[in-house]
């Protein structure tokens, strides 16, 4: 397979380095990045391969959705962060297939040589085999599907605001949220706290009580992986922001503007400009190709089942981290969680266990430290589990807040999200409200044929609506008018480049 490629071969980072072990980590996200750090001071040459140049705090994804902080604060440029370091050679590509018994990988179509490779390629959402509704209901993964949130729900806003029809203006203000985890919830009051009060002031036509927020959810509580008790908290709190949970409901249908949700009382039809989708999770599509060449097992989510060393059978040079591995080898049996400091502290000790192996020192053994869990309600207000001390309300987002701080990479970002966050919190205010990401007329006006990031200066004004929009208007009036109209005659096409597979 190698054998095709282009075999690339590059000079050290340092001159030291010539002939030490070269540590190849796939992935600089929590695990990867802490990996690297962790063999800052061992004798191994390093190389860092991402397919794109930052590392993204995922955590304040929804922060971005709602413009209370922009894309800079929550991405760091991996060259700044690991980048500086002596051993370290950062490069972007997207990492294709593994070679184990060449031990090599492919990237950007050349082949590459390692002697312990770490893959740590994270995970994307599932629509669980309705890939079809990626279009009308964006995930939240990735820094775009966070911007095209915010587009949609500002889009709709603008949009209810030149709308005289009361109802069409109440579909507009509508916005339904899949997933009543942690995601779910942080997204359900964060979108009310933008709709119902930071906009208050701005909107002149619209009364933001007429907002609705719809919360879906196939269990009977929010907050699963929490104690019940704080799950009613989050409840209450969530009610109180006036978002309405749909529980023991299972999405069975959507199109643009409209979703059919399954409750055991029947379906409930639910009419929306706006649909997010926080539901579900699925492994990088490395774990299978990795099982494909080493036949190791993953799970059901695509995860990687490994070793206690993070290793999987057979190749104790391949270590998989983070989101993309499955660990059960832990006090309690339970598989390490999808969260950031599982991912972290798999880094950490991944890297170290090189360092050992490489100085033939003794190997380290690894122990989870489970902090516990929380999530954060509205821009005062969360919930917080710490190894079975429950904090809710004001202590529960100081706690939030303190954990994010220290969790996020950087002081910039440290010191420009704690501003942020006390401006909103005094004010209301929102200091990243802009509407971007369209094709725009405006650049037209400099040259007639300059051309926007996607298309010709002919394309729709940015301030018309997107295809997505413009789809669930159209669905919306036929519905009035009686018009049958399917899913399959409405095309959202413009906006698939924006959604990431
Ligand atoms: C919206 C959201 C909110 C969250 N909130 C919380 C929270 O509050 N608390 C918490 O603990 N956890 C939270 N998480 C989960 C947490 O972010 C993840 O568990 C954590 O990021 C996993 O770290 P990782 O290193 O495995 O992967 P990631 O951090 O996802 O990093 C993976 C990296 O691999 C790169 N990559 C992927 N494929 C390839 C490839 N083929 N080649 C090269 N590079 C590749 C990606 O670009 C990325 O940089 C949240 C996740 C999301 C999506």
């Amino acid at each position: 397979m190698a054998g095709d490629h282009f075999f690339l071969e590059l000079e050290p980072p340092e001159e030291q380095f010539r002939h030490s072990p070269h540590v190849v980590i796939v992935g600089g996200g929590f695990a990867g990045v802490h990996a690297c750090k962790a063999l800052a001071n061992s004798n191994v040459r390093i190389t860092l391969i991402d397919k794109r140049n930052f590392n993204l705090f995922q955590p304040l994804l929804y922060q971005v959705s709602t413009g209370l902080v922009s894309r800079g604060d929550v991405a760091t440029p991996l060259r700044e962060m690991v980048g500086v370091q002596k051993n370290v050679q950062v490069l972007l590509g997207e990492v294709t297939q593994v070679n184990p018994e060449g031990k090599q990988i492919i990237f950007n179509g050349k082949s590459y040589s390692y002697d312990h490779l770490v893959l740590a390629t994270g995970s994307g959402s599932t629509f669980f085999g309705h890939d079809k509704w990626r279009t009308f209901s964006p995930p939240m993964k990735i820094l775009e599907h966070a911007e095209e949130i915010r587009r949609r729900l500002l889009m709709a806003m603008e949009q209810a605001e030149q709308t005289p029809d009361q109802q069409a203006r109440q579909f507009l203000q509508t916005v339904v949220i899949v997933g009543g985890g942690p995601s779910g919830c942080e997204m359900a009051g964060a979108v009310s706290e933008l709709m119902r009060w930071a906009m208050k002031n701005s909107f002149k036509q619209l009364d933001p009580k007429k907002t609705r927020i719809v919360l879906v959810d196939p269990g009977d509580r929010l907050l699963r992986a929490m104690p019940e008790s704080l799950s009613e908290v989050a409840l209450k709190s969530l009610q109180n922001d006036g978002v309405e949970f749909l529980a023991k409901g299972r999405v069975q249908t959507m199109c643009p503007g409209e979703v059919i949700v399954g409750t055991p009382d029947g379906d409930v039809r639910i009419q929306a400009a706006t649909v997010i989708w926080t539901a579900g999770v699925r492994a990088s599509h490395l774990g299978k190709k990795l099982a494909d060449v080493t036949e190791c097992e993953v799970d059901r989510g695509g995860r990687v089942v490994v070793e206690p060393d993070f290793s999987i059978p057979g190749h104790p040079e391949i270590r998989v981290a983070g989101d993309l591995s499955s660990y059960s080898h832990t006090a309690n049996g339970k598989p390490l969680p999808g969260m950031a400091a599982p991912a972290k502290q798999a880094g950490t000790f991944i890297g170290k266990d090189i360092a050992a192996i490489v100085a033939n020192q003794s190997r380290p053994t690894f122990n989870y430290f489970d902090f516990g869990s929380m999530a954060v309600l509205d821009r005062d207000t969360a919930v917080a589990d710490l190894r079975g001390l429950k904090f809710s309300g004001k202590i529960g987002w100081l706690l939030w807040a303190f954990v994010h701080l220290v969790l996020i990479p950087g002081w910039e970002n440290r010191i420009t999200l704690s501003i942020k966050w006390i401006f909103a919190l005094l004010t209301q205010q929102r200091a990243s409200m802009l509407l971007t990401g369209m094709p725009s007329q405006h650049m037209a006006l400099d040259a007639a044929d300059a051309h926007f990031p996607m298309q010709a200066g002919e394309g729709p004004s940015i301030a018309s609506p997107g295809a997505a929009l413009k789809a669930a208007m159209a669905h919306y009036s036929h519905q009035l008018s009686g018009i049958p109209q399917t899913e399959e005659i409405i095309d959202t096409s413009e906006e698939t480049s924006t959604v990431a597979k």
